[in-house]
């Protein structure tokens, strides 16, 4: 849909633009609840701070206060950004700053309440259960980017993911990372089998998969059901082939024949190399650069994979080596004869993907909120009732017990981190200063050792003292942007009559449009009864700029993220639902309960892509050197890692938590 579309008042209206969603008119990213509480008094003395701080809210403990009810623009969610960016463009500190000093004191401060900092907590106490300790995080609620949604269609309760979707890594979980799991109550392979048990998902029996095909990127709107479930010239898991898939697409005839050919012939692409020497060939190409110059397919033959990547890249093929994608079993490789095992170039998540292991897997209602969730009851009891990993499924976090004067741990909300800087003479007297950002005022609290469990990149601005070399490290890898949407929906009956469980878009704004099949544990079972019920349509989004190296188009994807206000999402979505389902009587004016976008410019964790990345020696890699201690305060966050996982969360702390204690120790 074009801009000039967007503006079109009567396509709006009848996509119902106009109607009342949950909280749409009023949340629009801003908390509700939030902005009437927050506190008058004395002003910081900082230009523009009292606005930005008021609008990132700090009333964790009002009555009522529950951040995974809200609708509208999440994630990242409008104000919990601002006090990061006015430090990096050097709008924060001024003369006439004045922070308050809190007078509180704490073993530990942990920057970040994302799975890395509530696991850095963990571990410090779990080493010094006396120890007192503070967390900050500057979003409204806790997780990091294991966030949780909630709906309520109809006035039944559906729980989402807003960030991280699972269990599930490409290695092993360490045995640290394990021990703490089983800790908190989760044994992902027991809870997957019970929850296998509990799900009766015979309503959506006889759904199929599908393609959209819009018509500004193939020339004209064509819904297309069945997928070809494999490659080669069988029926597949849908029972289609991909000649009588193809043939109802609106590819041209060339790309149809290409597709075919490279779905489902044999050839071997690279003949008179070594497997060794096809390998590194492949992991200097892009995939894109691989399918027309090696495989030699037509040019229209790539919109059709180019966001296949997508998802776990955060880019597409343009900007993904070959290797990866063989790694994943895109087509193309059948008849190259490389060996099974995970060698050559290959990305961290690539290599581990393709390196076979035992299960480990479990994707809870909120994915890993619940994890998020279960460490904060085993750090603040009070906040979170129960005992069981299914029985927090549906406990209500007590927000105001989080951060209580007298609780050994306290989680403190909406709290930007702003400087941390040693203070005192060297020595065992010497202790660390952190200042915050909130409620329209900068605090300051005191520590004898910090975790810095937050995104690597603001780490120079909120710690300058630290050497030049390790600040250019930290700088070095660029987030990658995501959304997660959700769409809450007062019934199902058009997917029904398409006869689909979603749609496949790669030309789209968002890239697929799914409905949510609910993970049942715990009592939590929203599963629809028939397609009249309300559901969950989940839908994924991934902003980024082919033909650039790839850590500009993550730069790319953060702006057009935070320039993008939730009507132009809503607007997106509305038009993409109402032109899939089109065919099924779908009317997004009617049927569109709410919206929630869970906004992640700066998601993933920057990965090593050995098409654009040096192959750096061992522990001289940017993550590497940027992790290294620094004095009384130590480095943890997945970013820490390179890896986007919530094992390398966890393991970072693991290692922060490690470092630190030896340098308070001597
Ligand atoms: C959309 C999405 C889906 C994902 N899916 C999966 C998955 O299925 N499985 C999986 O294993 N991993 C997944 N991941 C990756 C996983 O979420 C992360 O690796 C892990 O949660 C990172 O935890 P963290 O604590 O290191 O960082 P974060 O979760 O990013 O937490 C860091 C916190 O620190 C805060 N912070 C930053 N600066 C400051 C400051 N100055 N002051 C205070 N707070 C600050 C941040 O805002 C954030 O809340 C996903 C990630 C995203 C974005």
């Amino acid at each position: 849909m074009s801009h000039d579309e967007d503006r079109q008042p009567g396509r709006e209206r009848e996509l119902g633009m106009d109607r009342a969603i949950t909280r749409r008119d009023f949340l629009n990213g801003i908390a509700v609840g939030v902005g009437a509480t927050i506190a008058g008094g004395a002003g910081s003395g900082i230009p523009g701070l009292e606005a930005m701080l008021a609008a990132a809210g700090a009333a964790q403990d009002t009555p009522g206060y529950d951040p995974p009810a809200l609708t509208g623009m999440r994630g990242s969610h409008d104000g919990s950004y601002d006090v990061s960016h006015a430090l990096r463009d050097n709008r924060f500190w001024t003369p006439a700053t004045r922070p308050i000093d809190t007078g509180e004191t704490y073993d530990l401060v942990v920057v970040g309440g994302g799975i890395s900092g509530l696991a850095a907590a963990y571990f410090f106490r779990a080493g010094a259960p006396s120890a007192r300790i503070l967390i900050l995080d500057n979003h409204d609620d806790f997780g990091g980017h294991a966030k949780r949604n909630e709906f309520r269609p109809g006035g039944k309760l559906w729980i989402a993911n807003g960030g991280t979707a699972g269990i599930e890594s490409p290695f092993p979980y360490s045995p640290e990372a394990q021990r703490l799991m089983s800790a908190i109550g989760i044994d992902p392979v027991a809870l997957a089998a019970e929850a296998g048990k509990a799900a009766d998902r015979s309503v959506f029996a006889g759904l199929q998969g599908a393609y959209f095909f819009d018509k500004e990127t193939f020339g004209a709107d064509r819904l297309v059901v069945g997928v070809p479930g494999g490659r080669g010239r069988g029926r597949g898991g849908a029972g289609v082939t991909w000649e009588e898939f193809l043939a109802k697409t609106p590819l041209s005839e060339q790309a149809k024949k290409d597709i075919a050919r490279l779905e489902t012939a044999s050839v071997d692409y690279l003949p008179g190399l070594s497997n060794d020497e096809k390998k590194d060939r492949l992991s200097r190409t892009s995939y894109k650069d691989f399918l027309l110059n090696v495989v030699k397919v037509h040019p229209d033959v790539i919109p059709f994979y180019q966001p296949r990547t997508h998802g776990l890249y955060g880019i597409g093929i343009d900007a993904v080596g070959a290797l990866e994608c063989w790694a994943y079993h895109y087509p193309g490789f059948d008849g190259m004869k490389l060996d099974a095992k995970a060698t050559g170039r290959m990305s961290y998540t690539a290599r581990g993907d393709a390196t076979p292991k035992a299960p480990y897997n479990f994707h809870f209602p909120d994915g890993n909120a619940s994890v998020a969730r279960l460490l904060v009851r085993a750090l603040v009891p009070a906040a979170l009732p129960g005992t069981t990993a299914p029985d927090s499924v549906l406990a209500k976090v007590e927000y105001p017990a989080l951060d209580r004067a007298n609780a050994p741990v306290r989680i403190r909300l909406s709290s930007t981190a702003a400087r941390v800087r040693h203070v005192g003479p060297r020595g065992p007297a010497q202790n660390v200063e952190v200042s915050y950002g909130r409620d329209r005022k900068v605090y300051t609290v005191h520590a004898k050792g910090v975790v810095l469990a937050c995104w690597n990149m603001m780490i120079p601005y909120i710690c300058p003292e630290l050497p030049d070399a390790q600040k250019d490290a930290l700088k070095y890898g660029v987030k990658v942007p995501l959304v997660y949407t959700s769409v809450s929906l007062r019934n199902w009956t058009a997917f029904k009559t398409l006869g689909i469980s979603g749609a496949t878009t790669p030309g789209m704004y968002h890239t697929g449009a799914r409905l949510e099949m609910p993970t049942v544990i715990g009592g939590y079972d929203p599963t629809p009864k028939s397609p009249d019920d309300p559901i969950l349509v989940r839908m994924t989004r991934t902003p980024c700029k082919p033909g650039l190296p790839a850590r500009d188009q993550q730069r790319a994807g953060h702006v057009d993220l935070l320039t993008t206000p939730f009507r132009t999402f809503e607007l997106k979505i509305r038009d993409q639902l109402a032109r899939i389902l089109a065919g099924g009587g779908f009317d997004p004016a009617r049927d569109i309960d709410a919206i929630t976008v869970n906004r992640w410019p700066h998601g993933y964790a920057y990965e090593y892509n050995p098409l654009w990345d040096p192959d750096w020696p061992d522990g001289q890699s940017p993550c590497e050197i940027g992790r290294k201690p620094f004095g009384r305060i130590a480095i943890a966050n997945s970013d820490a890692g390179a890896a986007a996982y919530t094992d390398s969360a966890i393991d970072q702390a693991y290692r922060a938590v490690h470092e630190l204690t030896s340098a308070l120790r001597s």
